[in-house]
This record gives C-alpha cells, sequence and structure tokens, in this order.
C-alpha cells in the first residue's frame, strides 16, 4: 500500500496521457497499491494486467494473454474466474505476495443513471489480502495461528505486539534489543510490521535475518505513540488504556499499528479483537531460534510437523485445541502459579478416564467458533458460519452438564463450569439460532434457502406463492397442450429468454403469426424465437406468471438476507463472550489432550518450583521412545539431577550411545513441565526455567555467510552471554569443528565460563575426555558417561547414564556399522593404535612417510579373496569322502577369519 503522503495521479490524467478509461481506471487504482498484485473485477474474472499478469501467470501457471494496448504495446493480462478465486489466492499468498482485491462497487445500471450509457461502472479495492491478515478457512491452517506482529522503538524501549485476525487473539510485549530475534521466533508470526527507521539500522535489522521474507515495511509515521493511543481506545471504547495493563509508549505504538493497517488492508472493517494481553519481561521461558531448531518443537529440520515434539504429543482435537498447544510449546510459562493452574487441569482429566472420554466425544464435534465470529466481524462470512457458532454453542451447553454431573467441589470443574455458563442474551441467541437456520445450509448467502421455514411468516408467504407459482405454471403448461393439441409442448427456462413455451418445430406453424397481423383473440402464442428442430413462444398471462415468481423469489432472497445481516450483527454484538466460551472450549481441549497424552504415555506431573533443581529421575525421551515403541523396542530411561552442588553435567561416551538423546530429553522435559504438560518420567522436580540453550548438531549457514564452525561459534557465544543462573543449557560437543587442539582448548573455557560465570544448570556433552581433569577444580562439576558392554568383540550400546567417565569412543565401531570399506576401517585401527602407544608425532610421520601400506594392505586383501575363490573352484565334490569334505569347509572358514 503507498504512503499516504505520495503524490498520486487522477484518472483524468491517465486520460489524457491516452490511455482508455478502463485502463485509467486500472492504474489510478494501481499505483494506491504498488507493492500487491492488484485482481481486477471484470465480469466474471479477477484480470490482472502488466507485469502482476506476468508474475501471476507464472506462478499459477496460467495462460498469459493480450489485451488493447499502452504506448504501442499489447497490454499482458491473465485472469482467474472470480467465482473460484481463492485457490489461486492462496498460492499467491503462499508464494510471499500481497494481493488487493478490486471489485464493482455500483450495478451496471447504477453506472449508467449516474454516467449515461458510456458511463464506466466503479471499482475500488475492497480488501487486501496478505498473509498475516488472512480470515478463510481455505487460506489458513486449522492447526496452526497466523499472526500478524509489529515491532518499533521509541526513546530505547521496543515494543512488539501480535494479533490474530481470525481468532480476535492481541498481545503487547515489551522487549529487549538482544531477544528481538528469540521472541520473533516463538512467535512465528506470518507477516511482521517494521518502521523504516529499523530498517535503516544495518546493525539491528541483521536481526531479522531468519524472517527477512516476512517483513512489510511501514513508514514510521504509522507507529506514532499518540495516535496509535486514540486508535486503541476508539476501538475498546475505553477513555484510557489503564484498564488493560500499564503499555511503554513502544507497546502502544506496535499495537496500534497493528490496527492501523489492518483497517487499511481491511478497507475499515475491524474485526471483533480482545483487549490487548501483555506478556511482561520474564513470564515466558525464553527459548531462540537455533535451540528451538535444534530441538525440533514445532517443526522439523525440514520445516515440517513431522517427528516433532508437537506432533508426539498432540492429542488435541479441535482446531482451536491444536493453536492453542503450539502456542503453548513456543511459550513455555515461568509463572509458577499459572504452571500449577494448568498441571491441576491435566490432573483432573488425568485421575477421571470417564469425564475425560465424555468431553473428548463432544469436542469431536465443535467446529471452529473462533474463526467463524472472526469471518462474520469482517463481513466475510457465510450461512455456515453462523451454523457453526450454533452448533459449538450447543455442544458448550453439552459439555456444561457433564461438568454438572461431577464432583461439583473440585475447584476446576467448578470454575470451567462457571466460564462455560452464557449470558441471557446469547442464550436467547443460541435459540435463535436453532429456530432460524436450516441443518446444512449453503456456503453462500446471496442465493437464499438457509433459514428455516416457520421462522418468518412473511418469507413463507412469499416461499408459498413461489411453490404455488410453480404450479401455476404447470397448469399453464397443461392448459397449452390441451389448447394446441400439440403433446409435447413445454414450458421450459434459460438465463436469455427467461420462462417460455417450447414447440417442436414441426408443430408450430399453426401457433405463427405472420408479421404485421395482429395477434388473433384464439392464439395466445407470442414468437419469440426459431432454431432449427423448436421454435420458441411466450404469452402474456406467462409473462405475469414469470414477473410474480421472480419478484416473489427476489423479495424472499431479500428477506433472508436481511435475517443474515441481522443474525451477524448479534454474534458481533456479542463477540466478546463468544470468544471466550471457544477460548475455555481451547483450553479444555488442551487439557483432555495433555491428560490423554499422560495416560496413554505414562508421563506423570512434574513439581515447579522457585528452586535452582533440576532434578528427573528415569526421564525419557517423549519423540524417540514413541517411535522406538512402535516397532516393539523399549526407552532405557536416565536419571539427570542438576541440583546445585552438581549443575554442570560433564557427559563423555562412545558415539551411539545415546549423549544427544540424553541431552535434549531433558531440554524437552523442561519444555513440557513450564508449558503445563505432565512429562515423561518417574519423578521430575525443576526449579523454574527462565531461558533454554541448546546446541545439539551442527549445520552451516550459507545465506549468512558462516561456515559450520562460524555457526557453532556464533551460537556458543549467544549462549555464553545470556545464560543466568537461571537457565537450563545444553551443549553436544562444543569445539569440534576445528583442530583438536583448539577445539579442546575452546571447550574447556567454555565448561569454566558455565560454571563459574554463567552458574546456570548445564549438560555438557563432548569427546574431549581431556575435560574430565576438571573436576578437581570445578566443584559443581560431575561426570558421567554413557555405558557400553563389549561382547565377543562387538560392542553394546546401554543407553544408561553412569557417573564416571568413559575411556574410549569406539568411533571406529561405529565407522564400521556404517559400512565404512573394511580396508579404510584396518587403516583407521592401525592409525588409532600407534596414537594410543604415544610418541605420537613419530609414529604419525613415520605413518604418513608408509603410504604405500594403504594401497598394499588393500592388494593383500584382494589377493587373499583371489586365493579362497581359487581354492573353493578347485573342488571336485564328487571325488571328496564326507571326512575331506568336512575337513575343506573347516579350511576356508579358517581362511575367511584370518582375511
Ligand atoms: P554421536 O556421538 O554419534 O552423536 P550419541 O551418543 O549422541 O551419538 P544418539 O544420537 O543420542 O547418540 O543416539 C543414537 C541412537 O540410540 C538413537 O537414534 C536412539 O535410537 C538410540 N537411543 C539413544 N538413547 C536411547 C535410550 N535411552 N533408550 C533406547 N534407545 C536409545
Amino acid at each position: 500500500m503507498v504512503n499516504p503522503a505520495t503524490k498520486l495521479k487522477t484518472e483524468e490524467e491517465f486520460i489524457n496521457e491516452g490511455h482508455t478509461p478502463m485502463m485509467a481506471q486500472f492504474m489510478t487504482i494501481k499505483q494506491q497499491y504498488p507493492d500487491c498484485l492488484l485482481f481486477y473485477r471484470m465480469g466474471d474474472f479477477y484480470e490482472m494486467f502488466f507485469d502482476d499478469a506476468i508474475t501471476a501467470s507464472e506462478i499459477l501457471d496460467i495462460t498469459l494473454t493480450k489485451r488493447g494496448k499502452n504506448k504501442g504495446e499489447g497490454i499482458p493480462m491473465c485472469g482467474v474466474p472470480f467465482h473460484s478465486y481463492e485457490p489461486y489466492l492462496a498460492r499467491l499468498i503462499k508464494a510471499g505476495f500481497k494481493v488487493a482485491i478490486c471489485d464493482q462497487i455500483e450495478t451496471p445500471a447504477q453506472a449508467k443513471e449516474r454516467g449515461g450509457y458510456k458511463a464506466l461502472v466503479k471499482r475500488d479495492v475492497i480488501r487486501v489480502v496478505t498473509s498475516g491478515t488472512l480470515t478463510e478457512d481455505s487460506l489458513l491452517d486449522a492447526k496452526s495461528n497466523n499472526y500478524l506482529a509489529s515491532l518499533t522503538f521509541i526513546n530505547g524501549d521496543y515494543g512488539l505486539s501480535w494479533l490474530e485476525l481470525s481468532t480476535g487473539e492481541f498481545i503487547v510485549q515489551p522487549v529487549k534489543e538482544k531477544n528481538i530475534t528469540t521472541a520473533l521466533e516463538r512467535i512465528n508470526p506470518s507477516e511482521i510490521l517494521i518502521a523504516d527507521i529499523i530498517i535503516e539500522n544495518k546493525n539491528l535489522y541483521e536481526q531479522f535475518a531468519l524472517v527477512k521474507d516476512k517483513i512489510t515495511i511501514q513508514s514510521a509515521s504509522m507507529f506514532d505513540s499518540e495516535n496509535a493511543k486514540k486508535r486503541l481506545e476508539n476501538i475498546f471504547t475505553v477513555g484510557t488504556l489503564d484498564a488493560f495493563g500499564e503499555f511503554s509508549k513502544a507497546e502502544i505504538a506496535a499495537a496500534g499499528a497493528l490496527i492501523d493497517y489492518v483497517k487499511r488492508t481491511q478497507k475499515g472493517k475491524i474485526p471483533y479483537l480482545s483487549p490487548p494481553k501483555q506478556l511482561s519481561i520474564g513470564s515466558v521461558m525464553e527459548i531462540d531460534a537455533a535451540t528451538s531448531r535444534s530441538l525440533e518443537l514445532t517443526k522439523n529440520q525440514n520445516g515440517e510437523r513431522k517427528g516433532t515434539l508437537l506432533s508426539t504429543i498432540d492429542c488435541t482435537i479441535t482446531g482451536a485445541g491444536a493453536r492453542l498447544l503450539c502456542a503453548r510449546m513456543s511459550a513455555p510459562l515461568c509463572e509458577i502459579n499459572e504452571i500449577t493452574k494448568r498441571h491441576d487441569e491435566v490432573e483432573i482429566f488425568a485421575n477421571n478416564s470417564l469425564l475425560r472420554n465424555d468431553i473428548r466425544e463432544i469436542l469431536k464435534e465443535i467446529p471452529d467458533m473462533e474463526r467463524a465470529i472472526g469471518r462474520i466481524s469482517v463481513e466475510r462470512s457465510s450461512p455456515r458460519d453462523l451454523t457453526m457458532i450454533r452448533q459449538a454453542l450447543i455442544k458448550a451447553q453439552e459439555l456444561i452438564n457433564i461438568f454438572e454431573q461431577y464432583d461439583k467441589k473440585l475447584e476446576t470443574i467448578a470454575k470451567y463450569k462457571e466460564n462455560l455458563s452464557f449470558s441471557p442474551s446469547l442464550t436467547s441467541y443460541m435459540e435463535k439460532l436453532e429456530n432460524a437456520l436450516i441443518d446444512e445450509p449453503p456456503a453462500l448467502a446471496r442465493d437464499g434457502n438457509f433459514i428455516k421455514n416457520g421462522y418468518s411468516e412473511k418469507l413463507d408467504r412469499l416461499r408459498s406463492l413461489k411453490s404455488e407459482s410453480r404450479q401455476h405454471m404447470a397448469n399453464l403448461q397443461a392448459k397449452y397442450i390441451k389448447m394446441t393439441g400439440i403433446d409435447n409442448l413445454k414450458i421450459s427456462h434459460n438465463n436469455v429468454l427467461g420462462y417460455f413455451i417450447d414447440v417442436p418445430a414441426k408443430k408450430a406453424s399453426s401457433l405463427m403469426v405472420n408479421k404485421g397481423q395482429e395477434q388473433p383473440k384464439n392464439n395466445p402464442f407470442i414468437h419469440r424465437q426459431s432454431l432449427a428442430n423448436n421454435v420458441r413462444f411466450t404469452t402474456v398471462e406467462l409473462s405475469e406468471l414469470e414477473r410474480d415468481l421472480s419478484s416473489s423469489n427476489e423479495k424472499s432472497i431479500a428477506i433472508e438476507l436481511e435475517f443474515f445481516t441481522q443474525l451477524n450483527n448479534e454474534a458481533i454484538n456479542l463477540a466478546k463472550e463468544i470468544c471466550f466460551i471457544a477460548n475455555i472450549i481451547a483450553r479444555i481441549d488442551v487439557s483432555t489432550a495433555l491428560a490423554n497424552l499422560a495416560v496413554d504415555m505414562n508421563y506423570i506431573r512434574p513439581k515447579i518450583d522457585e528452586s535452582l533443581s533440576f532434578n528427573i529421575e528415569e526421564g525419557r525421551h517423549p519423540v524417540v521412545e514413541q517411535s522406538l515403541k512402535k516397532d516393539g523396542n523399549a526407552f532405557v530411561p536416565n536419571d539427570c539431577d542438576l541440583s546445585p552442588s552438581n549443575r554442570l553435567w560433564l557427559l563423555t561416551g562412545p558415539n551411539m550411545a545415546g549423549k544427544s538423546t540424553f541431552l535434549r530429553q531433558n531440554a524437552l522435559i523442561a519444555i513440557l513441565a513450564q508449558m503445563g504438560s505432565f512429562v515423561p518420567a518417574k519423578s521430575a522436580h525443576i526449579g523454574v526455567i527462565d531461558r533454554l540453550f541448546s546446541r545439539v548438531g551442527a549445520s552451516d549457514d550459507l545465506a549468512k555467510g558462516r561456515s559450520t564452525f562460524m555457526v557453532e561459534m556464533v551460537e556458543t557465544a549467544t549462549i555464553l552471554n545470556l545464560s543466568t543462573d537461571r537457565s537450563l543449557v545444553i551443549l553436544d560437543e562444543i569445539g569440534r569443528g576445528t583442530a583438536t587442539y583448539d577445539g579442546l582448548s575452546i571447550a574447556w573455557a567454555c565448561v569454566e565460563h558455565l560454571h563459574e560465570i554463567s552458574k546456570c544448570r548445564s549438560l555438557f556433552a563432548t569427546h574431549y575426555h581431556e575435560l574430565t581433569n576438571l573436576q578437581s577444580e570445578l566443584k559443581s562439576l560431575s561426570c558421567h558417561s554413557m555405558q557400553v558392554k563389549e561382547w565377543k568383540g562387538d560392542v553394546i550400546f546401554m543407553h544408561s547414564v553412569a557417573k564416571g567417565t568413559a575411556n574410549k569412543s569406539y568411533g571406529i565401531h561405529v565407522a564400521k556399522l556404517a559400512g565404512l570399506p573394511k580396508t579404510v576401517i584396518k587403516r583407521a585401527e592401525q592409525v588409532l593404535n600407534l596414537l594410543n602407544k604415544g610418541n605420537q608425532e613419530n609414529s604419525l610421520t613415520k605413518l604418513a612417510n608408509d603410504l604405500p601400506l594403504f594401497s598394499s594392505a588393500q592388494t593383500q586383501e584382494n589377493q587373499e579373496e583371489a586365493e579362497i575363490i581359487k581354492l573353493i573352484n578347485e573342488i571336485n565334490p564328487d571325488e571328496l569322502s564326507p571326512k575331506e569334505a568336512l575337513d575343506k569347509i573347516y579350511e576356508i572358514k579358517q581362511r575367511v577369519k584370518q582375511q
């Protein structure tokens, strides 16, 4: 959308430049939306022109044609059908475009009346569709939130705000500069409004590298805090915002910019928004982008839901429940009271399977009421949105009835019941919806037929008139058949002629009246059209009947639309209560889903308090456990106690022994506990964690020009700089991406920093066994290792963690399992032997000088193989006695073994 200060050309100026009136109208509108593709309504199509057409035709894979001329060149054009434009729109939005939808805002008749025969129908943009302002179910993922966020700063304070247009959720948060990226990663908005002054600040803009594609730059004037305050006060009809909390100017500016943007994209229609909820600094566990990626919380490494913590624990039934669960996982809480409340709710349902199952049965039939009310409030609704609200309200009543039957003394149940209770106006609205709407209404209101018979006398009258007219039509047909003796005379209808009398051409001559001749009294048939096989007529009586029929149809649709508007308006008036109830239902869904998970997967209630404990007894990795379970394998549980006296665990152990799994499982248990879920463990006591850092596994960031080692160091720097004594830090193999001594020194210094400066609870996995020497110096460091057993030359991974240090890495064993060529494995074993014998430098130089050894080893092996094959070939089984045959088998086995 164009900056309001920009000077725009008038339609007349475009015409004076030689454009046709239609192109001038298009250009006048298009210049206001330079950053959007313009869908320009022409008849049954939305057309796109010039560069928009070239871009859209490529993305949508539709034909690019030409229309008229501009400066001697054909104008590129493509179009999508107006009746089914949504899938096309969805693809363009997904590809990162904004689309301005320009419709006819008057009928051709109105245009003619206004400006005569040649007047062009007025058009204007009725809505700008952007990724952050979607409301249609077909454009949204039912299980994900679709946030529009905005960020600004005033006098050094940063304000962040985000809202979900389709549900009305609206949140503000003050944010520190160093936490901006983390907060944006947590919210995961589809679109972010940022003031141009932030973009100009190169250092700050760097922070947005990961979300660059989502940014919509806005002029700084949109973030004026005074205007923003007025905008917010107006929309929430309050004299002051104090009632909602104490907001900084930056927070108000960010929230106000959102309202302004919504107003501009929705062309003045503001959907129902709940009053802004403030998230204070420190109220949620901060999880930075790298951590959330490495732990695969809501998205896996490929950006999908599969295999994530969310997909593993999501047993929700409704779309709103799934969205709430995802939001909770992205922002686990730090407030103990609220965490306890969530655990209480899960516990009630976990302990009461009958209640839980009854509720979950009802949840299966609850539609997405939140999103339906969102569409209604931006006047984009269908009669089906009203029936969705009706159904959800009926089911909410059923939930109340169920809660009635259970222990009324249980505080949680009583609270649910109270929160679900309807005001008298909502009760009467629900009854009205039940009385007014048919069970399965059509998707579009404009064709009518969604109001029940019996709801309105006037409508019933018109409808019976309509059906009577139909009867009249049948009677008329019978009358004309009798009158003419033509048995196959029919009264039919099409869009061009309306109703007509259809007669086979062979029999039509008796009904024809010669040109110029007056219509005979005994022949009412007036000729309309002759086709090859049929001739079509009308009569005065038929025309009158048609007029009655069409006027009763028009009138009844008008009445239905009036009811539709009334019912929508009532929903908007009740939006606050409807959204509140929708929210409670989502909360019930999440709590029962987590309870179900807890029962099915044997999760327990964690204890969360102000301490600095982190004591997990028999913890399990939720995702690995479930995938092992599918294959019939059991997960080996492990304890982890990072209490103050041994808050830093140094974990050594072979490759593939389960170090990363152990590290991750403890981070995931912390997230589950603080988001309000039960956890996979025998017991868990966690002192609230303010920030979680996890660096497990390495990847490079070629887009930012960073090598794998550079990424590792940048992420490690963030952890060391930002972790506090309340944080949980998970580090896996720091310093592996460089020379051995460099890496060891870096890892050494990091351990010391975590222990002495950050003082956080940490798990540090490493293959540098030398680090275990730090145990004598650092009193809160304790060494642990993954257990393995060697058996008959094989290594068995026990996957259990024990106190002490590992003496070997078994890397070569894992390489063998992975299928490295035997020659390479053998050579690696030789090198390792030499290294282990000490005097490393000389041995290595000798080994390097001795390079042919590798190829000769290979040749020797090939020779041995050839000899065994020769031996087998030389055997003539028919000539061998049983004893000789047995001896040969022993000989071959022996030689294969030696190889
Ligand atoms: P590397 O040092 O090579 O990265 P690692 O020690 O980090 O290896 P993991 O990746 O954690 O090892 O685990 C290897 C595999 O072992 C996992 O994919 C999982 O299937 C299995 N595993 C790990 N921990 C357990 C456990 N506690 N119980 C059962 N299986 C486990």
